[in-house]
C-alpha cells in the first residue's frame, strides 16, 4: 500500500454472537501512521505490553474461568485454520514492538497445550525494540505441562513464567481446578522452571471468598524466602460465564490485614509504571523490608481500579486486538495480515485503534447499572488472554 494511501480494518464476522466485529468506518478515511516508538491512547496512555492467547483451550475447568457447565464436551473450541499461525503472530507482534510495546505474555487457555510453542517463542525472542534491546518475554501458566516443558522454553529464549496455583490443600485446589489435577504437580513445575532459570517465578492466585480464601496464609508461608513472588487476584467479572458476585470477592486489603497479622509486611515501590500489582515486602525482626523473605503482590482489579496505568493491549487466539479484559468487540487484524496487507498498513491500523482506546471498564464499574447488559457480550478470559 503507498503513503498516505486508506489502511483496512476488516470487521469480523463470527457465528458466536459473542464476538462483535468492530466497524471499521472509523479507519476509513484515516491517514497512515507511521510507528514512532511510541503511542498513546485518549487517556494518554502508552502501548507497552501485550498479551498473546495462542489458544482458546485448557486441560483446567476453573470454575472462575471455564466453569465445566459451559466449556463441555459440546463446547466449540476455534478450528486450527481459525488460529494464527506462529508467523503470523510474529508479523502482528513486531509491529507492535515498532510501537513501543516493551513485554510480551503468552497465554490462552492454556498456551503450553499449543503445539511446538518453542518455535514461537524462538521467533518472539528474537524481536528487538526500536533500541535493539530484546523484549521482556513471558508466559502465564496452570504450571501443569511446566515440569515437562521448562528446559525447552528457557533454551527457546523465554525469560519467566508466571504460574496460576490456586492453594496448597489438594481438596481444595482439586475443586477449583475442577479436573482432579494434584498441587503437587504443580509444585514440580514450579521447581523444574526455577531450575531452568526461568525466574524470578510468580504464582498467582485467585481468591474466592469462602471457598480458598483460607489457603492465604498457607500459601504466603510457603512461597516466603523461595524467591517465588506470589501474588493474589481479586475473582474478577471478567467473561460471562462465570457467575461472579460481589460477594464473593475478597478485598486485597483483607488480605494484606490477614497476612500482615502473622507475617509483618512493609508496603514497597511499584517496580515500574503499569504494574497491576500493588508490592508488599516481608519485614524482618527491625520492621524494615527483608529482601530474603521475598515479597507479595495483590491485584486488585475489582476494589481499587488501576485503569489509568493500563498499557496492555490483548491479541485473542483468532488475531482480534482487544483493548481491554471487558471489552465485548475486537479488531480484526487477522483479515488485514491474511489480505496481505503490507507492516505499514498493519502498523498504521494498531495506531489508529490504539489512539482511540477509551477503555477504562474497572474504573467505571461501580458506577454502571449491575443489570447493564454489558456482561452477556463480553468475551471469555480464556479467549482474550489473561
Ligand atoms: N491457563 C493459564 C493460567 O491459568 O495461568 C493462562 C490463562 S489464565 C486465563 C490467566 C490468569 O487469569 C490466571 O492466573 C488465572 O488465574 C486468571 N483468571 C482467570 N479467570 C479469572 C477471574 N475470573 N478473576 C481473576 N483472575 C482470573
Ligand atoms: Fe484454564 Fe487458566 Fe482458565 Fe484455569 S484460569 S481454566 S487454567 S485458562
Ligand atoms: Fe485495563 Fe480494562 Fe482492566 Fe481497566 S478494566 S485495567 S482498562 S484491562
Amino acid at each position: 500500500m503507498a503513503e498516505n494511501s486508506t489502511p483496512r480494518v476488516v470487521p469480523l464476522v463470527d457465528e458466536r454472537p459473542r464476538r462483535l466485529a468492530a466497524p471499521a468506518a472509523a479507519f476509513a478515511e484515516a491517514t497512515r501512521l507511521k510507528p514512532a516508538g511510541h503511542l498513546q491512547d485518549r487517556l494518554q496512555r502508552p502501548l507497552h505490553d501485550l498479551r498473546i492467547s495462542v489458544t482458546d483451550r485448557c486441560n483446567f475447568r476453573c470454575s472462575y474461568c471455564m466453569p465445566k457447565e459451559v466449556f463441555d464436551k459440546d463446547y466449540v473450541y476455534l478450528p486450527q485454520s481459525e488460529l494464527l499461525s506462529f508467523e503470523e503472530i510474529t508479523r502482528i507482534a513486531s509491529q507492535f514492538v515498532a510501537h513501543g510495546v516493551e513485554k510480551i505474555r503468552l497465554t490462552g487457555g492454556e498456551p503450553l497445550l499449543r503445539k511446538n510453542l518453542e518455535v514461537l517463542i524462538a521467533q518472539l525472542a528474537a524481536l528487538r525494540t526500536p533500541q535493539g534491546k530484546p523484549l521482556d518475554l513471558t508466559l502465564t501458566t496452570n504450571g501443569s505441562l511446566l515440569a515437562r516443558k521448562a528446559k525447552a522454553l528457557k533454551a527457546a529464549g523465554l525469560q519467566r513464567v508466571t504460574v496460576s496455583l490456586d492453594g496448597l490443600d489438594d481438596i481444595v485446589f482439586k475443586r477449583m481446578n475442577d479436573v482432579d489435577f494434584p498441587v503437587s504437580d504443580v509444585l514440580d513445575g514450579i521447581q523444574a522452571a526455577q531450575a531452568a532459570g526461568l525466574g524470578p517465578i510468580k504464582v498467582n492466585m485467585v481468591v474466592k471468598k469462602g471457598t480458598n480464601d483460607h489457603e492465604i496464609l498457607p500459601m504466603a508461608r510457603r512461597f516466603q524466602g523461595s524467591g517465588v513472588v506470589l501474588r493474589f487476584i481479586e475473582f474478577m467479572d471478567v467473561g460471562a460465564t462465570n457467575g461472579w458476585r460481589m460477594d464473593d470477592v475478597l478485598p486485597s486489603s483483607a488480605v494484606i490485614e490477614r497476612i500482615h497479622s502473622t507475617m509483618p509486611l512493609v508496603a514497597l515501590e511499584a517496580a515500574q509504571a503499569g504494574e497491576t500489582a500493588q508490592r508488599w515486602g516481608f519485614a524482618g525482626a527491625d520492621g524494615l523490608h527483608d529482601p530474603q523473605l521475598g515479597e507479595i503482590g495483590v491485584i486488585s482489579s475489582v476494589t481499587q481500579a488501576f485503569c489509568g496505568e493500563c498499557s496492555r493491549a490483548r491479541l485473542s487466539t483468532e488475531g482480534q486486538l482487544y483493548l481491554c479484559l471487558f471489552a465485548s468487540q475486537g479488531y480484526d487484524l487477522r483479515s488485514l495480515v491474511r489480505a496481505g496487507s503490507d507492516d505499514g498498513d498493519l502498523a498504521s491500523a494498531i495506531a489508529h485503534i490504539w489512539r482511540g482506546r477509551g477503555d477504562r471498564y474497572s474504573a467505571l464499574r461501580a458506577a454502571l447499572p449491575p443489570d447493564n447488559g454489558l456482561a452477556a457480550k463480553r468475551v471469555e478470559m480464556s479467549y482474550i488472554g489473561g
